[in-house]
């Protein structure tokens, strides 16, 4: 798919079949382009914007394959794919990310919600079971998109959740996204620093707050780099927010009740400490990938 060149030149003539930008042809072309850049799977990203642009789902592309790209289409297409090769994540481009079976709405005002983040869920819901207790409330400190406070809140239908985040702009999101999946009636948004104006106590606290070294950010991969900044940037050793964050949470604790914290797989031992110092009793779980991934502490 040379930039240069189109199905039509605006002549209207028909082309050889050969010529034509077919779905086949574009999603071909896109693959090798994605993966001369390293973006994998590459097929599987060509697949979501051609999906997307064509506003049919991924099967039907195959259904489809002969069809040739219209001229206005192929134009919709080759922004998105220059777009992506320039590095923004897929997720924004299309304006939407799955999380938890979730359809969450998505843009560059939060971070996309990554599938370690359901490693953070899991736990929640299992302490939250274990607990024992029947409509508990939960916080959930720095929401984004709101993926972990709505995944919890449509898996617990008897839990009613606070979301923060200190980004307006986030919380916008979020707020669009539990409308949405019509749990707003039991997610309420509260906008502020850490816990910023909730109010506890609480069975549980989670969240997933920026814990990259502000050294690293720059050298992130293109992606994280189109994400915003106070997502992710974790001050000089990562650990900033944590700091601050874990002796509020504690503080806002019921009786009974934990805290679990997504971290960076190195963060294990430090968060872990943090924790203990705040008078709760650590336990660290992995991500599917066997690495450290959540660190709880019980109350
Ligand atoms: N919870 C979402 C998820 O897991 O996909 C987003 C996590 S993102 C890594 C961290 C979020 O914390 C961002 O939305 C950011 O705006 C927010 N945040 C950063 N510093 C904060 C603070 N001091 N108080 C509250 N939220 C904060």
């Amino acid at each position: 798919m040379n930039p240069e060149r189109g199905n039509g030149g605006g002549d209207g003539a028909a082309r050889p079949p050969g010529e034509l930008w077919t779905v086949q042809r574009v999603l071909t072309w896109t693959a090798n382009k994605f993966a001369e850049r390293d973006k994998q799977p590459a097929r599987l990203e060509a697949e979501v914007l051609l999906a997307h642009v064509l506003k049919m789902n991924r099967v039907s592309l195959y259904v489809n394959y002969e069809r040739p790209l219209d001229p206005a289409e192929l134009a919709a297409y080759r922004e998105l794919v220059k777009r992506r090769l320039a590095g923004e994540p897929s997720a924004y481009l299309v304006g939407k990310q799955e999380f938890w079976a979730l359809p969450l709405a998505v843009d560059a005002r939060v971070l996309v919600p990554r599938r370690d983040t359901e490693t953070l869920v899991e736990t929640a819901l299992e302490l939250l079971g274990n607990s024992g207790v029947v409509a508990p409330r939960i916080l959930d400190i720095g929401t984004g998109s709101g993926a972990i406070a709505l995944a919890l809140a449509k898996t617990r239908p008897d839990a009613s959740v606070v979301a923060t985040d200190v980004s307006a702009d986030a919380l916008e999101v979020a707020q669009v996204n539990a409308a949405a999946l019509g749990l707003d009636d039991r997610v309420s948004f509260a906008e502020g620093d850490l816990a910023a104006s909730a109010s506890g106590p609480f069975n549980l606290v989670v969240s997933n707050p920026p814990y990259i070294r502000a050294g690293d950010l720059a050298g992130l991969m293109a992606e994280v780099r189109h994400e915003p900044r106070l997502a992710l940037d974790g001050g000089a050793d990562g650990l900033a927010v944590y700091r601050r964050l874990i002796p509020v949470a504690a503080g806002l604790l019921a009786e009974g009740g934990a805290l679990a914290l997504e971290i960076g797989a190195e963060q294990a031992a430090e968060v872990s400490a943090l924790v203990s110092a705040a008078g709760l009793t650590a336990e660290t779980r992995r991500d599917l990938a066997r690495l450290d991934r959540v660190v709880i502490g019980r109350k």
